[in-house]
């Protein structure tokens, strides 16, 4: 794959006190590729998808989006900051993020869940606004759910809400943290169907899962992490059928 590179990490290191729960993962996501991140519980991929838009502190580590640098200083904690906040900012509109418990504004519709952080971030006009949110409804098959509140859908229709809210700041990136993984196993298959469309779409994307399955068919490559450092990296192909690693033949194993 020659396309640029649209996600850039290097040497990134995370420590919560004396826990070294990040050691020196580095990767790159090229425009239009999907990257699963598979391992156990507890092995880093939150805290990895977390320090990518500085939800969570880095130790150390280098971010570059779309080519460019996140500029980074140390604070007193010796955590890495942003130096700029409007560059932080610039930097977390281009990712966007899909958490596993959709955390949508309960008292808002889902038509205003959509069209709050465009409305308020963006400053587009609600009309235009409204109609991003439409089309966005439509694409997750959720049109006539517009004036319900989140706590009338079910989680299925509640994730492609989050979903649809997350694609209406038109980031270059999503990220996906497990988002299947709160939900009933009958609801699982339209949410990964929504995911699917989105990689057919040539979206990049970084998608936390245990669906196996889905990352074997949906993905370009599968990075499996073990104790906060890669393990094992490649196509599915590689991983599930060549990996030379016994802890992640051990995890599939489990896991499928
Ligand atoms: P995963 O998503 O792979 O299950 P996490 O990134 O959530 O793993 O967690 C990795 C490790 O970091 C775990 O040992 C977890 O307990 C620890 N951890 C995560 N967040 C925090 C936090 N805010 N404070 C302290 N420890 C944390
Ligand atoms: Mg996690």
């Amino acid at each position: 794959m020659n396309a640029p590179v649209a996600l850039k990490i290097t040497g990134l290191c995370k420590q919560f006190g004396k826990l070294d729960v990040l050691n020196g993962v580095s990767l790159e996501a090229r425009d239009g590729e999907v990257i699963s991140l598979i391992g156990s519980s507890g092995s880093g991929k939150s805290t990895l998808l977390r320090c990518i838009n500085l939800l969570e502190q880095p130790s150390c580590g280098e971010l570059e989006i779309n080519g460019v640098s996140l500029l980074l200083k140390k604070n007193k904690l010796n955590q890495l900051e942003a130096i700029d906040p409007k560059q932080l900012m610039d930097v977390r509109q281009k990712l966007g993020f899909v958490f596993q418990n959709f955390n949508l504004w309960p008292h808002m519709t889902v038509l205003e869940n959509i069209m709050e952080a465009p409305v308020s971030v963006l400053k587009l006009p609600k009309r235009v606004a409204r109609d991003r949110a439409e089309t966005l409804l439509e694409k997750v098959g959720l049109v006539e759910k517009a004036h319900s509140f989140p706590g009338q859908l079910s989680g299925g229709q509640q994730q492609r809400v989050a979903i649809a809210r997350t694609l209406a700041m038109e980031p270059k990136i999503l990220l996906f943290d497990e988002p299947t993984s709160a939900l009933d196993p009958e609801l699982v298959s339209e949410v990964l169907a929504v995911i699917r469309t989105l990689a057919k779409e040539g979206r990049t994307m970084l998608i936390v899962t245990h669906e196996m399955k889905f990352a074997r068919e949906v993905s370009d490559r599968i990075i499996f992490l073990h104790e906060g450092r890669i393990e094992e990296a490649g196509t599915p192909e590689q991983v599930f059928k060549e990996t030379r690693s016994i802890r992640c033949r051990e995890f599939l194993a489990e896991a499928i």
